[in-house]
């Protein structure tokens, strides 16, 4: 009999067989509050009934249509909703399936555009886990452990961690940028610098929000340069983090912006955004992908548009995330195990550390496994999966805030 591949390894031990809103449960009927929402993917809920109609109706009339072939209406509806949205002038879309063929896309558009090879990565990053994606991640001690050589042509600066070094947001970011300015002038040269990507939370890495002054910082160099800014919203858009996209936190201008995860609501679906000017200078052709842009999952996000509009996502993720936050920072003070709490909107991080400073491991996955024991499913991250993170869908309710805070008091 075959079995799974052990490389799948399962946070929990549910068998999920159906999902509801925040809920999922498993083959007994035993409910589940999902503050996992499958990795950040199921923004509107499990199996949202505006969502579920439009695919439904969607695979009784075209299920793929193929956008270097045909054309179909959905991704055309999709493409204009998303145009309402984004960041103004980013109003060239192209369509793939994943966050990390987004980040791909974004490599080669980035390395036509300029002629220029290096793409500056920030330590502790996660950009999927391709060759090309792998190369510009680092966001777990083990991520490439036995998997290279990976992509050449990547640097690597740090990103501002001011819990984990001890020090002021503010300095964390100077140290930051300091360090970004000296590697342009040692490992990766203006000249070839083609592009710099960055998180506007570090998501894997440990839940870390992206100070405003790193990102404007950022922009500044980009421009200095004549580098580009790609920003990896495949976590932190759709009205994860209380704006409708990351970077909005900042008020910086992107030159890239990738989007996948809450996108589609659970449909394999990923777009990047860039200018008309940007998108030209790539070769018709040098971009695609059998599955890319599919009808289903294109409706499907169009539903999911409509959704986060029609009830308010994006204030709902702002008002939640800062009731959730409140209340672990209430648990976290009891218990000096948990050394830090942060995130933006729907992306907290309670940071497990030994008395001692050092990560606490085995403490975080205790508590993920006390947790789900309870009802509560979570995820850990952080280059230690010290960090047990909470990325509820976008419809949790004050009522299910509260019930998560408790079910974590105890489980912690
Ligand atoms: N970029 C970011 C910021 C992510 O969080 C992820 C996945 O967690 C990816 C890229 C890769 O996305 P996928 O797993 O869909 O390839």
């Amino acid at each position: 009999m075959a079995e799974l591949s052990p490389v799948l390894k399962q946070a929990t031990p549910v068998l999920a067989a159906r999902g509801d809103g925040v809920h999922l449960y498993d083959e007994d009927e035993r409910r589940y509050l999902d503050f996992t929402a499958g990795i950040g993917v199921t923004s509107t809920g499990h199996c949202h009934p505006r969502v579920v109609e439009a695919a439904q109706q969607q695979v009784g009339t075209l299920i793929h249509g193929q956008y270097t072939t045909v054309m179909h209406r959905p991704l055309l509806q999709l493409t204009e909703r998303l145009g309402e949205v984004l960041p103004a002038g980013l109003d060239r879309l192209f369509y793939v399936n994943s966050g990390s063929e987004a980040v791909e896309a974004s490599v080669r558009l980035a390395r036509q555009a300029t002629g220029r090879q290096n793409i500056v990565a920030f330590h502790g990053g996660f950009h999927g886990r391709t060759m090309g994606a792998g190369a510009l991640t680092t966001s777990g001690v083990k991520t490439r452990a036995g998997i290279g050589p990976m992509m050449p042509g990547v640097v690597f600066s740090p990103f501002p961690e001011a819990y984990r070094h001890g020090c002021s947001e503010a300095e964390a970011v100077r140290f930051a940028l300091t360090e970004l300015d000296h590697v342009l002038a040692t490992a990766s040269a203006p000249a070839d610098t083609a592009a710099f990507i960055v998180e506007p939370v570090l998501g894997e890495g440990g839940y870390i929000p992206a100070p405003p002054e790193f990102l404007a910082g950022l922009r500044e160099r980009a421009d200095r340069h004549g580098a580009l800014l790609i920003v990896d919203e495949v976590q932190t858009g759709v009205g994860r983090t209380g704006r409708f996209w990351g970077i909005d936190h900042a008020g910086v201008r992107p030159d890239v912006v990738l989007t996948a995860k809450g996108l589609a609501s659970g449909f394999p679906l990923s777009a990047m955004a860039a200018s008309d000017e940007l998108m030209a200078r790539a070769w018709p052709g040098s971009q695609g992908g059998t599955y890319g842009g599919n009808a289903v999952a294109a409706a499907a996000a169009v539903a999911t548009l409509d959704v986060v509009h029609e009830e308010g996502l994006v204030a709902n993720a702002a008002e939640q995330g800062d009731r959730l936050a409140e209340g672990l920072r209430k648990v976290a003070a009891e218990h000096p195990v948990i050394g830090d709490v942060r995130g933006r909107g729907l992306m907290v991080g309670n940071e497990f550390t030994t008395g001692d400073g050092k990560p606490d491991t085995a403490g975080a996955a205790r508590a993920q496994q006390a947790a789900a024991e309870r009802g509560l499913l979570l995820l850990t991250c952080g280059p230690h999966a010290n960090v047990v993170r909470m990325i509820p869908p976008l419809v949790v309710t004050t009522e299910q805030v509260d019930d998560a805070v408790s079910i974590w008091a105890e489980a912690v």
